[in-house]
């Protein structure tokens, strides 16, 4: 068995039931994502809308892509006809382009909001503040092509494991607040994407529906 077949398998095996697993695979060729595809997954996690345009028409319909990355607002369109989920909602603007080209496309996006939980300025995100503003806004009731399904964020990248910890924490309660405040009527409303390669065992503990792994099973990256 190929070593990316053996690493999804030996993944999944670990997993509670209730926890999706993405399978990250940017900058990673067509042929890693076939032979994940042949061991049975479907579910592969892009973050570049260009890379992830370019890949999609060369593999299987019934790959479930889902969007990651930083968002440009330009660059909604590239994914808009085939997105099965966006987790990177960090702003406003981009909710409502990506509300703008699901009309298009004539279908609903799901889309989580990304919250911002990590010490370092890099990593994007929502405050809390923010969320609740565009929430209770007219034009967020207007947008009618989008389904919020949860909250996304990432960890600062650390070795101290009760800073990870707290992070992930506090992610939860965000979602717990949301859901409580804001999205007690939909069913939808239930993930929490949280958790990559080094550091999804905490991730799973406090709570996460969604493990976004990339290395762990296809090897490190070359970013050349
Ligand atoms: C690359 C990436 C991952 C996966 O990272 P690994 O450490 O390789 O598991 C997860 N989430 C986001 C947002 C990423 O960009």
């Amino acid at each position: 068995m190929s070593d990316i077949k053996q690493n999804i398998e030996t993944f999944k095996n670990k997993l509670p039931e209730n926890v999706t697993l993405v399978a990250v695979s940017k900058t990673k060729p067509l042929e890693d994502i076939r032979e994940a595809y042949d061991s049975g997954h479907r579910v592969f996690g892009e973050n570049k809308a260009q890379e992830l345009k370019d890949k999609q028409p060369e593999l299987p319909d019934d790959i479930q892509w889902h969007f990651i990355g930083h968002m440009q607002t330009n660059k909604v369109k590239y994914i808009a006809p085939f997105v099965s989920l966006i987790h990177s909602v960090d702003r406003f603007k981009v909710l409502k382009e990506i509300n703008k080209q699901a009309q298009k496309n004539d279908r609903v996006i799901p889309c989580l909001l990304q919250f911002h939980i990590a010490e370092e300025d890099t990593k994007f995100g929502f405050d809390w503040a923010e969320v609740k503003e565009m929430l209770d806004s007219e034009a967020y009731q207007n947008l009618t092509n989008i389904r919020i399904d949860g909250v996304m964020a990432m960890a600062t990248f650390t070795q101290d494991t009760e800073q990870i910890r707290r992070e992930f924490r506090q992610l939860k309660s965000f979602f717990d607040r949301l859901q409580s405040d804001y999205f007690s009527e939909s069913a939808h409303f239930k993930e929490i994407s949280m958790g990559m390669t080094n550091d999804y065992q905490i991730a799973i503990e406090e709570g996460s529906t969604m493990l976004r792994i990339g290395s762990a099973l296809f090897g490190a990256r070359n970013y050349t």
